[in-house]
């Protein structure tokens, strides 16, 4: 008979290094398959064939799959829905176990849930891991241990526990022997997974030390190039999040509070699954969004006539990137100064987003909307232009994304800031 092997299933932890799934699959005394599946239930719902993520997703599978080849093994590329090829692969290896690393949104939650039940059916066991966060929801609770839905005292709560006991890493390296040996599989093209090619180009993440060392002072100006841009590594693991704490930790307490809070988003969106469709307030779900189409085209499209709005709007069009100080000016304008539900924004940046994650996004949104946890208050409303002049004051920013600013072609405001301030306040206060 042969021998037994086990599997290891990579997801959001596209690395050989520091990987706890894997080093605890490669430690279980069988041989480890690696696994990845281009999944039709995810990829399906993506409204564009052309997606810079899927590009990239692919190119950093190549990547891996030419690491592994040093180690005479290679990643099993799979492209379907992840029932039937485990149900295909049970068929045709003799597996002991599957190992992963555990994904916090509540489809993956699902799918996990099946997998699992799939495994057990065929007397296989299913192993997960934190990987992915430092904390996962159950680890950092109040003192009569119930989640927290603040972030300061979340944020006290869980520096104590790392200083206690966070701090760890898993040498998955230097166990990659126990790989499997098989020669190299065919890696797919963009194609034949129903995408395009977008031209994007995958390159490792190098830590910007300078721009983290000095990120406290420049990271709210968006003409400076001030924070780390690690949020599409950390979305897909191919940087390890012990690592970047460990270094946040050491070197720049202000970027380990922005680290913090990739955490306590992903507890929420862990704990109360029902943010996805709903506010996280309840009474906010009475409230009388105006959803003019037109408007949201206008603002989709870096149209509405206020420069700083527009600028952000137009990066993440171009690049699919924006700073974080006009992702929540651009969020707050859309909630606030024309009364569009924030779901309309959440999932446009979805769609554009090459850092994009359930949490951050959802947990950002409804920040800004003031129907989340710990969110701005409703009658907090961002004037756009003492944003611009305090944090674009030579108007660097807006320059660079609007080539027609200061001229007859450029829109002029699609709605006075005075009057949509009133209207928000009013929206708001009917609940
Ligand atoms: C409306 C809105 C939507 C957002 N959507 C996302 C999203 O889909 N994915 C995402 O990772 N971040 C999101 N953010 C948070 C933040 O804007 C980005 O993480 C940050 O701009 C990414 O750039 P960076 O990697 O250079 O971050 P840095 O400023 O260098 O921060 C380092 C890392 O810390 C984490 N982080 C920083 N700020 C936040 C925050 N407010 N909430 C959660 N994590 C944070 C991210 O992982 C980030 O990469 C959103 C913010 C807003 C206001």
């Amino acid at each position: 008979m042969a021998q037994q092997i086990v599997l290891f299933w990579f997801r959001r932890d596209l690395r050989l290094h520091d990987n706890l799934g894997l080093c605890e699959a490669l430690s279980s005394g069988k041989k480890v398959l690696p696994l990845f599946i281009f999944d039709t239930e995810i990829l399906n719902l993506l409204p564009d064939t052309k997606d810079r993520r899927v590009d990239l997703l692919l190119q950093i599978i190549t990547r891996l799959h030419t690491e592994l080849k040093t180690y005479k093994s290679s990643i099993q590329i799979e492209h379907g829905k992840p029932e039937e090829i485990f149900q295909r692969l049970f068929s045709q290896h003799p597996i002991a176990a599957v190992y992963t690393n555990r994904d916090y949104e509540p489809f993956a939650k699902e799918r996990d849930k099946k997998i699992a039940q799939l495994c057990a059916k065929h007397h296989i066991a299913f192993h997960s891991y934190k990987n992915q966060v430092i904390f996962e929801s159950e680890e950092i609770l109040t003192q009569q241990g119930n989640p927290y839905t603040v972030y300061t005292p979340y944020s006290r709560t869980w520096r104590s526990a790392y200083e206690k006991g966070g701090k760890q890493n898993f040498d998955s390296t230097r166990l990659l022997h126990n790989l499997t040996h098989r020669a190299p599989q065919k890696v797919p093209k963009i194609q034949d997974i129903g995408f395009q090619d977008t031209g994007e180009k995958y390159t490792k993440y190098t830590f910007p030390k300078e721009i983290i060392h000095s990120y406290e002072k420049n990271r709210d100006f968006p003409g400076i190039d001030g924070t780390s841009k690690i949020g599409f590594h950390l979305r897909f693991g191919t940087v390890s999040i012990r690592e970047v704490v460990a270094y946040a930790n050491k070197h720049n307490a202000v970027w380990l509070q922005e680290l913090i809070w990739r955490d306590f988003f992903s507890g929420i969106l862990d704990t109360f699954p029902h943010v996805v469709h709903s506010c996280f307030k309840d009474k906010y779900n009475e409230l009388n969004w105006r959803n003019n189409e037109e408007e949201f085209e206008q603002w989709c499209a870096g149209q509405t006539g206020y420069p700083i709005v527009d600028a952000g709007m137009r990066e993440l069009n171009a690049s699919g990137w924006m700073h974080n100080r006009v992702r929540m000016i651009t969020a707050s304008f859309l909630c606030k100064h024309l009364c569009i539900d924030w779901r309309w924004g959440e999932a446009y940046f979805a769609s554009k987003l090459l850092d994009y994650e359930l949490a951050s996004n959802n947990g950002n949104w409804q920040w800004a909307a003031s129907t989340g946890c710990d969110a701005v208050p409703y009658f907090r409303i961002f004037n756009p232009y003492t944003q611009q002049q305090k944090f674009d004051p030579d108007e660097t920013y807006i320059r660079r994304h609007i080539p027609e600013y200061g001229t007859n072609a450029y829109p002029k405001p699609m709605v006075d800031h005075t009057f949509a301030r009133k209207r928000a306040l009013q929206m708001y206060k009917e609940v």
